[in-house]
């Protein structure tokens, strides 16, 4: 899952993109409204988090306008304590969800779980394909009962899997969610890293859709 941190306090901004790749996300950073408004625009993330007061251009005009043109990528807004009315131009704007500042980092990983969760329609953190059971705030992975063990490349895209499941992802679509902007995006990567999850898979658990990706089994 790939996650864009739009904020400009550029302490706050290493603290989030810390905690959020502990927790196993991909993380791009974005110190201004402008630069966000541009990556957001053009990168395919899973959720953003969204920093109200920005310079250049201010976070509710950077959200206005991804809704503007269509794109519904998950917001996590952060909000000014106390300033009630943040949060209300904020939901008016196309906010998913928010946080008020300062707030406690585990606040903001349990809301961006739940907004990516919702996002792929999904109510618990637990997901089940087949004998396989994903849960994602524990980051552990069971087959048949049985924990298995994954490195975080493998976990990731497991993850991206199970959460869509029932549909056909491609190897770009995989490499765009699983990696940041500086990955060599060669999708041979993403077959190398899909056989060794295979190996500690059931047989079939992930199919190959011939000429358009991966999808995984729920049989
Ligand atoms: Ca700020």
């Amino acid at each position: 899952m790939r996650i864009l941190v739009v904020e400009d306090d550029t302490n706050l901004n290493r603290q989030l993109k810390d905690a959020l790749t502990d927790a196993g996300y991909v993380v791009d950073v974005a110190f201004d409204g402008e630069e966000g408004h541009f990556l957001g625009d053009t990168e395919p993330y899973d959720a953003i988090v969204l920093d109200i007061g920005l310079p250049q251009m201010d976070g509710l005009s950077v959200l206005e306008a991804w809704r503007r043109d269509g794109r519904n990528t998950p917001v996590l807004l952060l909000t000014a304590r106390d300033r009630w009315s943040d949060k209300v131009q904020g939901i008016d704007a196309g906010a998913d969800d928010y946080v008020a500042k300062p707030f406690h980092m585990e606040e903001v990983l349990a809301r961006l779980r739940a907004l990516v969760r919702r996002a792929a329609g999904h109510a618990s953190n637990e997901i089940e394909a087949g004998p396989i059971r994903l849960d994602a705030r524990a980051g552990r992975v069971t087959v048949d009962g049985q924990a298995i063990k994954l490195t975080s490349h493998e976990f990731r895209l497991l993850a991206y899997l199970i959460h869509h499941k029932g549909k056909v992802i491609s190897r770009t679509e995989l490499t765009e969610h699983l990696y940041d902007q500086d990955f060599d995006r060669d999708s041979n990567t993403i077959e190398v890293f899909v056989g060794r999850l295979r190996k500690k898979l059931p047989a079939d658990c992930i199919e190959t859709v011939r000429g358009l990706g991966y999808q995984i089994s729920e049989g």
